[in-house]
């Protein structure tokens, strides 16, 4: 086939034989990432990711999600589903860089960058390995959504944000440690199963997307969701939740991913004026 490349997209620089799926990869890539992805922009797609993943740090902490050093995000590639990009360790989700970000492949192995490697990499790697349609993967330690995972609960629709994940969460209860191997990491993907969100029992959240926006806005939503209904319990005999006709409306329209951009931009913008 004969590929034209559009003007400065400059990492489609692969032989004739690869052309296709990269056009296939980039269109998939166009259709799932926010509307920041510039083809034609001066800045190429891998730095416009990194970028985004050193905000999207910055608005986790913004919002309460950091735990010390602890919690890592991961983006695939868009040109090369088999790595993916992810924050090192021993760093803040705030302290992530262009020059600290990792490039990794679906073993766990470092292929790109001299940073330490979290040793649950393997969260992502077995998630990205089972779900081709997602390129995000979170990991963060919220203090209700932890707590909700402890109580092993059903999300109810108790609130509009927790109508996201109604009867869309995956639990995984194999142990309260760090998922340090394949098997653990490939046991977070069953446990993930279709959902975009599993919840680690006593130790935290995994949420995923197909973009960062998506990825980001959904654990802020589940972190509310999780608070409103632990207050909610604790107040004790809640009222009816609505039809569940009525509730998966609701998660239809809520999950639309212009919607889920335009909350990430908005914190964003609020980031940068805290910034100065
Ligand atoms: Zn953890």
């Amino acid at each position: 086939m004969s590929y034209a490349a559009p003007a400065k997209v400059k990492w489609i620089c692969l032989p004739p034989r690869a052309c296709e799926s990269a056009l296939i990869d980039l269109e998939v890539f166009k259709a799932g990432a926010s509307r920041s992805f510039t083809v034609g922009g001066e800045m190429n797609a891998h730095d416009e990711i990194k970028q985004k993943m050193i905000m999207a740090g910055k608005i986790l902490v913004a919002e309460g999600q950091d735990d010390f050093t602890r919690g890592h995000i991961s983006f695939r590639l868009p040109d090369n589903p088999g790595l993916f990009f992810m924050k090192a360790h021993s760093i803040g989700l705030d302290e992530i860089t262009m020059e600290n970000i990792l490039t990794i492949d679906l073993e766990g192995n470092v292929v790109a960058g001299k940073a330490k490697r979290h040793s649950e990499v393997y969260i992502h790697s077995e998630i990205f390995k089972a779900r081709p349609d997602l390129n995000c993967v979170l990991h963060t330690h919220p203090t209700y959504a932890t707590a909700f995972s402890a109580a092993g609960r059903p999300m109810r629709a108790y609130s509009q944000p927790a109508a996201l994940f109604y009867n869309a969460i995956g639990t995984y209860t194999d142990t309260i440690n760090l998922i340090r191997d394949h098997d653990m990491g490939h046991g977070v993907a069953k446990a993930l199963g279709a959902h975009r969100t599993v919840l680690l029992k006593n130790h935290g959240a995994v949420v995923c997307g197909v973009s960062i926006e998506e990825t980001i806005i959904s654990v802020i939503m589940l972190e509310n969701a999780a608070q409103i209904q632990m207050i909610v319990e604790a107040a004790g005999n809640p009222a009816p939740e609505f039809p569940i006709e009525d509730v998966m409306k609701l998660q239809h329209d809520i999950s639309r991913p212009e919607q889920f951009v335009v909350n990430f931009d908005y914190l964003a913008r609020r980031v940068k004026r805290r910034e100065g």
